[in-house]
């Protein structure tokens, strides 16, 4: 990573880094290892957001229906691809929604398609779309062994749907009922705990194996559950799993500047109409794609952390997904820029995380 600026000299050596200057980031071109893009208009506008900066995501499959089989997955890869704006490289990954009755056999193909790079373990209703999920994940033992073998990654949405368990406990929770006897009856399955939330889940990625890593967000490493509530209600800052108190944002922080390359970047930028968010009912889902790369930097700077924003954002999760790096760079230049109120987005408004705040770092040929 090459970053531009002046050291001051005064300063102890022995400092992380906050007291350098920098100016430009040129960074190995990141990838998004968890995006929600949606489908039919929706392509239209958020897949040139994600195009613009990262070279890869891996597409979440919680459509409606969602893509349970190989065939699907190939055919909204090709529906993405086609929204790919001309001159930009960015290359879908996808991944199969599991179920109570995904047949083993379905992991083969994914395998075989050399595209399908992961399946997505919802549990059932945890989420948006999450009702076709899994109710119960000794249902699915077979399909895991099958993933095991064949080194096919599980994401996991990893919180509690007993309807008893608190929602801020849910990720705590899950970990300890769920996901902690799944790593010891799985002990060769790769897994990634996705968006983690709390201290207790960057815990368990830190004392795990090698085959268990972590996405984090970038809304995650910012904000704490007082976003929701400054003023009155936020709708653009609900998002499951639900923001945490400081204490655990301080946590995911310290676990991702920490170097761990088990921890990498995901930004879960999900679209929801307007409508859809401000209501009675809101949807979960923070859109962040435009802005991501921007926060994340400013989260990193924020730590004096951002030599440590290249692996996080360009190296580790190729790494844990077994693939190269992306060839090519970014630069991302600090220069406030402001973030649109809204974008038009099927008949209707789509407000970005931030809308109308500035981001202080912009990528360089932006306009
Ligand atoms: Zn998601």
């Amino acid at each position: 990573m090459l970053v531009h600026g002046t050291i001051h000299p005064q300063q102890p050596e022995l400092a992380r880094s906050p007291t350098r200057e920098v100016s430009t980031l040129t960074l190995v071109r990141p990838d998004d290892w968890h995006l929600h893009v949606r489908d039919d208009d929706a392509l239209d506008v958020v897949v040139p957001h994600s195009a613009a900066c990262f070279g890869r995501a891996l597409i979440m499959p919680n459509l409606r229906p969602p893509i349970t089989t190989t065939v699907q997955a190939l055919a909204y890869r090709e529906r993405i691809l086609a929204k790919v704006p001309p001159g930009l490289a960015f290359e879908p990954l996808m991944s199969l929604y599991l179920t109570d009755n995904t047949p083993p056999d379905e992991i083969d193909l994914a395998k075989a398609s050399g595209v399908v790079i992961a399946a997505k373990l919802y549990p059932a209703g945890a989420t948006t779309h999450a009702e076709f999920g899994v109710s119960a994940v000794d249902l699915i033992h077979p399909v895991l062994e099958r993933m095991e073998k064949l080194g096919l990654v599980l994401c996991v949405h990893g919180e509690s749907i007993a309807p008893d368990v608190d929602i801020f406990d849910r990720e705590r929770v899950f970990v300890e009922k769920t996901l902690s006897p799944l790593v010891r009856h799985f002990p060769g399955l790769k897994i990634v705990f996705e968006h983690i939330t709390t201290a207790e889940a960057a815990q368990f990625v830190r004392v795990s194996g090698a085959n268990v890593a972590a996405t984090v967000t970038a809304h995650h490493l910012f904000y704490n559950r007082n976003a929701l509530f400054a003023g009155g209600v936020r709708p653009h800052f609900y998002c499951l799993p639900v923001l945490k108190r400081e204490s655990h944002r301080q946590a995911l922080l310290q676990a991702v500047c920490s170097g761990n390359p088990r921890f990498f970047l995901g930004t879960d930028s999900a679209p929801h109409t307007a409508r859809t968010k401000e209501t009675a009912c809101g949807c979960a889902g923070c859109y962040t794609a435009p802005l991501a790369l921007g926060l994340y930097a400013e989260a990193f700077e924020a730590e004096g952390a951002l030599d440590r924003l290249e692996a996080f954002a360009s190296l580790n999760g190729a790494a844990f997904y077994g693939l190269p790096p992306n060839e090519d760079k970014i630069t991302l230049r600090r220069e406030s820029w402001k973030v649109p109120a809204s974008y038009d987005y099927c008949g209707d408004k789509l407000i970005p995380l931030r809308a109308g705040g500035a981001v202080a770092w912009k990528l360089a040929g932006d306009v």
